[in-house]
């Protein structure tokens, strides 16, 4: 009974890694969601908000007080003025703000430009928009840091069949990856969109989660001859540890905003308003606790990595993100008896026989041999379940 447009994506890996991490009481390093709760500060702004009576419907592009909050924060991290009432969207998490996008500024046969691994909606979006993805492959290059090819990157805005691209869709920091894109690679991905008139779509939902100083999360938008023609995604969710309050925005000039709206008031209509209330204290208030979390989320990642390693993974350190990729190759040559020959069978294996669950990057490719020997694990977890996913994964070091 699925539609056409959308029967081949089956169902979403996060829902099927955290149902398979549920049946087997599995430690659920899958689906990127802290296991301990958010700021009290921010809840009791919403709870507040909800006993003060703003329950019903918001203004559809979010309550002024949360447009200008948007505008406060862009402007203190990237030095660009944006006027809240015709430039910022408040939407249902950053997941809506991805189909208002595509739908309200991408044609039926346009062409958008996408990186492998891509997070797994992008797909999804650019076919309900019945748009074509072109792809550029990010590979472990030197250091261990995930690298496109510029002359890749060169072919893929160039004309196919007398097309240029529309848009590209650029994701930094970058989910599974962890990669931050640095001033160099996201100074020849703007150029090439001004040469090109092509419109950059960037997901910055991990923005503030960055832990190498020489390498600062820079929003696109700040390169020459990019902040008309730039779409800023972001949402609260990660910063804030509050994955299911859905809170997200697109931040763009005001004509491309008019196609992000037209999109997102069929879409959802409005974003709910108490939590839209509690955005508001978050963003005004909340430096201390990204600053400790990011502090938090540094050891963690340090730890993870190192149990990995010993478990005998060979770890791609992150820069950003609340994820850490890593090679299976040494495992799969040892458990290869097993019927484990891939990201997909060592996930379910693992998820079932170690119990600790993680994500097979192979759904984030359109070319799936890319993943097949990497696994995503999440390490946004207390420290007790981090020392347990760690028990556990050492025993792959005896087999
Ligand atoms: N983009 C990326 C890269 C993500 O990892 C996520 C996490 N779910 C989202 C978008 C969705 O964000 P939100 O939870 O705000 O909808
Ligand atoms: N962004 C999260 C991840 O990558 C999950 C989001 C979701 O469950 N839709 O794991």
């Amino acid at each position: 009974m699925v539609s056409q447009r959308l029967a081949s994506f089956g169902t979403t890996i996060f829902a099927e890694t955290t149902a398979l991490a549920a049946k087997h009481g599995a430690i659920n390093l899958a689906q990127g969601f802290p296991d301990f709760d958010g700021p009290a500060f921010v809840k009791d702004a919403a709870i507040r908000a909800m006993n003060e009576g703003h329950n019903q419907y918001a203004r559809t592009q979010g309550i002024p007080a949360l447009n200008q909050a948007i505008a406060d924060s862009f402007k203190a991290s990237s030095g660009l003025s944006v006027d809240p009432d015709t430039q910022i969207t408040v939407t249902s998490g950053c997941t809506e703000a991805l189909p208002a996008t595509f739908l309200g500024l991408i044609n039926p046969g346009d062409e958008v430009i996408l990186f492998e691994p891509f997070y797994d909606s992008y797909r999804a979006c650019i076919e309900l928009a019945g748009a074509k993805a072109r792809f550029v492959t990010l590979v472990p290059g030197p250091g261990g840091q995930f690298v496109y090819d510029e002359n890749e990157l060169r072919r893929v805005f160039a004309p196919f069949n007398g097309k240029f691209p529309r848009a590209i869709l650029l994701n930094t920091p970058h989910n599974p990856t962890g990669k931050v894109f640095t001033h160099a690679e996201l100074s020849v991905i703007a150029r090439l969109c001004v040469e090109h008139d092509v419109i950059a779509i960037v997901d910055e939902v991990y923005e503030k989660l960055t832990f190498d100083s020489t390498l600062p999360h820079l929003h696109l938008a700040t390169f020459p001859g990019m902040a008309q023609r730039t779409v800023t995604l972001s949402s609260l969710g990660k910063t804030f540890s509050l994955t299911g309050w859905k809170i997200g925005w697109a931040i763009a000039s005001p004509e491309l905003t008019r196609g992000v709206r037209a999109a997102h008031q069929f879409l959802t209509f409005a974003t709910a308003t108490p939590l839209q209330h509690g955005a508001v204290v978050a963003l005004r208030e909340g430096a201390g606790y990204i600053a400790e979390l990011v502090e938090s989320y540094r050891a963690s990642r340090a730890f993870l990595a190192s149990a990995l390693t010993e478990a005998g993974f060979t770890v791609f350190n992150p820069s950003g993100t609340y994820f850490v990729m890593a090679d299976i190759s040494n495992l799969l040559a040892r458990l290869g008896g097993k019927g484990v020959t891939d990201d997909v069978s060592f996930c379910r294996w693992m998820t079932g026989e170690l119990k600790v669950a993680a994500i097979p990057p192979s759904v984030f490719y359109e070319n799936k041999v890319h993943g097949s020997r990497l696994v995503r694990f999440a390490f946004c977890k207390k420290q007790e379940t981090l020392n347990i996913a760690r028990e556990r994964l050492l025993s792959l070091a005896k087999m």
